[in-house]
């Protein structure tokens, strides 16, 4: 098979080596890629928003399926445009890809459907969300309604504080993102991500994780895009696991079915868990980066089939084959971030590393310049293994990332912290 990907972050490249290496795979190009990526596949310089684009080079190059990896294609509606185009595509359409896009769309189906998640309300009137908050009192979450890169959340600690997000918001800080928001009850618990194939009704998992969104070690600082991950996390015991596809997944997605937008994709299902009781926070549309890379490493070639599978309709004759395995990847980001950073610096130490089936370095915001790999981002490498225990996976991640001869990056020394104890 001939396949696209869209994307250049992490995720992609991990998305791109799991795809490589099943033998379906004929011939790979990712869009726009990156420096790690090149190494492995073709990468077309292509802009991932414009369906039309993508479509007319899907046509061009006859590819058989498209994987789309981040949330904006998916919210422009490139997936529809491709199958229009009668392309086979792994992600969802841009009715509901709105899971991710509208906080209020996803509580509004939580409702419909009885899957528990926070008590909230939702606004388009500053006023009114005050005296929301007032009458609710704090600690109080309050959210832009639309897409703000993870930055439009407020945990506020005093009434006070959640009337003054309330006015950021309504004031513009978010620009279109904030013209509603959503107020939520203050959840208490510790998180986790459930990752569930989607084809309709057949609800697929193939995996959990947790990830590190802070920047500084112990959970302090400021919030980034994900600093490190590890599959699977202790807290998603068989038990809650089906409790939130029972309670949360499958009811959600069967009232998308009802509502004429089913989900096809993967499905990022956001979790609190608190006594063995799950409750949403959010659904995301697409893989999580980086808990992306821990998953396909974890699955290997056989993401791909469950990819196709998903995209073909195919999941209720599918199933996933698991080692008891875990693994862990750690994030090397520019110093600076996730404020300002230098970009163009070079890194050294790649190409001795260790890259097999128990150790990957996938890379994000990195770009070719002459003989060098240098950085093009903030978030920038990806140390990824693969081990018996989360102990040996951790060691195994830790080696990679110290290997890297990189002075003007740094990465956490304490993922998994939470599992290891
Ligand atoms: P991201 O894209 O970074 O995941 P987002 O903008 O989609 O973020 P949410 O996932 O809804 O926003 O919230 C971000 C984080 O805020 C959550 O991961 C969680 O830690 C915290 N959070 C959100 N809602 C609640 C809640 N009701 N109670 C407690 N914590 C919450």
């Amino acid at each position: 098979m001939n396949i696209l990907i869209l994307g250049s972050g992490g995720r992609e490249h991990a998305l791109a080596w799991a795809t490589m290496q099943n033998p379906k795979c004929d011939k790979l190009i990712v869009a726009p890629g990156n420096a790690g990526i090149a190494q492995i596949a073709e990468c077309a310089a292509l802009d991932i928003e414009d369906s039309g684009v993508v479509a007319e080079f899907a046509s061009e190059n006859a590819i058989d399926l498209v994987i789309i990896g981040p949330e904006a294609p998916l919210a422009a509606g490139v997936g529809d445009r491709l199958r229009d185009a009668g392309l086979l595509v792994f992600g969802p359409s841009a009715a509901a890809a709105r899971l991710e896009a509208s906080k209020s769309f996803t509580k509004e189906i939580c409702d419909a459907a009885g899957a528990p998640t926070a008590a909230y309300g939702h606004f388009t009137d500053a006023e009114a969300a005050k005296a929301y908050v007032r009458d609710q009192g704090a600690p109080i979450v309050v959210k832009a309604d639309g897409l703000a890169a993870g930055k439009g959340v407020i945990i506020a600690e005093t009434v006070a504080e959640a009337e003054a997000a309330i006015d950021d918001m309504f004031g513009g800080a978010f620009g279109g993102a904030g013209a509603e928001v959503v107020i939520e009850e203050f959840m208490t618990g510790e998180e986790a991500s459930f990752f569930v194939l989607v084809d309709g009704e057949t609800c697929l998992p193939i995996g959990t994780a947790q990830d590190h969104k802070r920047v500084g070690e112990g959970d302090t600082g400021l919030n980034t895009g994900g600093m490190g991950a590890y599959s699977p996390a202790p807290v998603m015991t068989d038990a809650v696991t089906q409790k939130a596809l029972d309670e949360i997944v499958r009811p959600t997605m069967s009232e998308m079915v009802q509502r004429g937008m089913p989900y096809q994709g993967v499905l990022y299902v956001g979790l609190m868990i608190e006594n063995g009781q799950p409750r949403l926070v959010e659904y995301n549309v697409r893989f999580g980066d980086p808990e992306c890379q821990v998953l396909m490493m974890r699955l290997g070639a056989q993401a791909f089939d469950l990819m196709h599978a998903c995209a073909e309709s195919r999941l209720a004759d599918t199933g996933v084959t698991w080692a008891d395995d875990h693994a862990m990847t750690v994030v090397l980001a520019a110093k600076g971030y996730p404020g300002s950073y230098a970009k163009g610096t070079v890194i050294g130490g790649l190409s001795d590393l260790p890259e097999d089936s128990f150790h990957q370095m996938f890379h994000a915001g990195t770009r070719r310049d002459g003989e060098s790999v240098v950085a093009s981002g903030g978030r920038v490498l990806n140390a990824t293994a693969r081990g018996a225990t989360l102990a040996e996976a951790q060691q195994r991640a830790y080696s990679l990332a110290d290997a890297v001869d990189w002075s003007d990056g740094f990465f956490r020394r304490d993922i998994g912290w939470r599992a290891l104890g």
